[in-house]
């Protein structure tokens, strides 16, 4: 008997990067994962990727700020499987700028993708969870759900809002066995990260090796980027804890970048 067996879990963003880890390893343990994702060709080519392991999986495309397809990818899960066990809400872009000035529109396109994005999956899931009785909801957050850092405003603005998002929900949800938790990692290599290297080098002036090292592993214990599995790890206890006592809680995993 596996951790995840028999459940289905909706992953967000999971066609790339922290999210498909999670998801290839919540199949690994039994578990139905949904790859929901902006971009449905490559959600496709992970869903394929799992199925040759002998798991199942499914592809929807969802961009999470767009409620009607959230609220039509959602519906298809629930039709071809009946339920949804798991949320994973990770889909998550990041814009590095000054505050001075950070472009209007690309301010609120950050806040959507984090927040709406959270808000509306959130919304879409609940319905069925409470139906069933159960549910177990993981935000990705970040060490900027903590802390700040320089060109980053609403990216930090967003990931501490997802606490505050967690809160409420453990709170609404416990009636209905629902939890609600996030996790918090410190510099993860994905495509999210490796794009922001260059771009912090240009607005510092400084190289890309001292942007790795002098800041994103600045205050690490080891001056190790934390990994993919380390973040799969920790949102899969929150997704496979038995217990309801494990709610409104946030987790960082950053090799001591941040402690609480
Ligand atoms: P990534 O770029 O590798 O993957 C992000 C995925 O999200 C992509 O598949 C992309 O298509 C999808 N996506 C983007 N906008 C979307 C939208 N509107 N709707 C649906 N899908 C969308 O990035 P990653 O590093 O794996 O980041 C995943 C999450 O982890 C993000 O929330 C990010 O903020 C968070 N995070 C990342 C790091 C890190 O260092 N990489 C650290 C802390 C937190």
């Amino acid at each position: 008997m596996s951790r995840f067996d028999g459940k289905i879990g909706i992953i967000t963003g999971a066609a790339s990067g922290i999210g498909k880890e999670i998801a290839v390893r919540f199949a690994a343990e039994g578990g139905t994962p949904v790859i929901a994702d902006l971009n449905l060709q490559a959600a496709q080519a992970t869903a394929e990727e799992i199925r040759k392991t002998g798991a199942d999986a499914f592809a929807v495309a969802m961009n999470v700020t767009d409620e009607a397809q959230v609220e039509q990818g959602i519906a298809e899960v629930i039709a071809r499987y009946g339920k949804i066990d798991v949320l994973v809400s990770n889909a998550g872009i990041q814009i590095v700028k000054p505050l001075v000035d950070f472009p209007y529109e690309e301010w609120k396109k950050l806040l959507a993708i984090h927040l709406d994005g959270a808000f509306l999956t959130t919304r879409a899931c609940l319905k069925h969870m409470y139906a069933a009785n159960y549910g177990r909801v993981v935000y990705m957050g970040s060490v900027h759900s903590k802390e700040a850092s320089k060109l980053k405003a609403p990216y930090v603005t967003a990931k501490h809002g997802l606490i505050g998002l967690a809160k409420v929900l453990a709170k609404e949800g416990a009636e209905h066995n629902v939890t609600a938790n996030v996790v918090c990692p410190g510099f993860v290599r994905t495509p999210l990260v490796d794009k922001q290297i260059p771009e912090q080098a240009q607005e510092f002036g400084i190289t890309e090796e001292q942007v790795v090292k002098t800041i994103m592993l600045k205050d690490t214990v080891d001056g190790e980027f934390t990994t993919t599995a380390d973040v799969a790890e920790a949102v899969l206890f929150f997704a496979g804890a038995s217990s309801n006592a494990l709610t409104g809680q946030s987790l960082v995993v950053s090799h001591g970048w941040f402690m609480q």
